[in-house]
């Protein structure tokens, strides 16, 4: 088992590389030079799981870390509050966990998934952190944490679900007018809650295509008051 490495690594912070050699086979990939492996080349993703069980205890020494060096998390397209009329790239791996807390392995070889469980407590220590049935364990740019997410309505997303008369539906948002509300209310409480990162994810991403806030909180960022208080406003916006 490994132990629970929580602290970020500083190389997640050097810039991505686009086109690392895999030193193995030479294929190209997208990570993060590390100190021990000549410049431009790397473990790539393509290898890992061949060179995984021969390298062992060194793996982390000679090749680096997963989500720093290699197995980037994925891109996700967001509007974040500091860029609302941007689109920014989020690295995320979302649905760790489902909305109730239990592991999603729908789709296991893209997450990292043996490494979240094990690591010594480090799932149960996620999952106490959640929120109602509107938060996931997700992992971003390799730091383990919290997304919540509370999706609204607007016209797009319910048209053909509702009575086209119906008073509720004829009084609902615009998509992008719910989207320029959604970011100016989270904008207005994201003081409250420092270094959580606060966004609105293009639409394929979210149940239905409708609107959503995401608030990411890194591992032990809030503590049960402050995360209670977070997915409170969030429902409330
Ligand atoms: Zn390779």
């Amino acid at each position: 088992m490994a132990t629970a490495t929580i602290a970020p690594h500083p190389d997640i912070n050097n810039p991505i590389a686009p086109r690392l050699k895999c030193c193995c086979c030479g294929e190209r990939f997208e990570g993060r030079q590390f100190h021990n492996q000549d410049t431009g080349w790397g473990l790539g993703d393509c290898c890992v799981e061949i060179v995984k069980p021969h390298a062992d205890e060194e793996m982390e020494s000679t090749y680096g870390v997963p989500g720093v060096h290699y197995k980037l998390d994925p891109v996700v397209m967001v509007r974040t509050i500091e860029a609302p009329n941007h689109r920014t790239e989020w690295r995320i791996t979302q649905n760790l966990s489902d909305r109730w807390g239990e592991i999603n392995r729908s789709d296991a070889e893209h997450k990292p998934l043996e490494l979240l469980e094990c690591t010594l407590g480090l799932y149960d220590r996620l999952r106490t952190q959640m929120f109602d049935e509107d938060t996931f364990v997700v992992r971003k740019d390799a730091a383990w944490g919290i997304l919540f997410e509370v999706e609204f309505c607007c016209i797009e997303s319910e048209a053909g679900e509702v009575d086209p008369n119906d008073p509720w539906f004829l009084k609902l948002p615009g998509y992008y007018e719910q989207v320029t509300r959604l970011i100016n209310s989270m904008k207005a409480i994201a003081g409250q809650f420092p270094s959580v990162q606060f966004a609105v994810p293009e639409p394929v991403h979210v149940y239905r295509e409708r609107p959503a806030a995401w608030a990411f909180v890194a591992h032990a960022l809030l503590s049960n008051e402050q995360r209670m208080a977070l997915g409170h406003a969030l429902q409330a916006l």
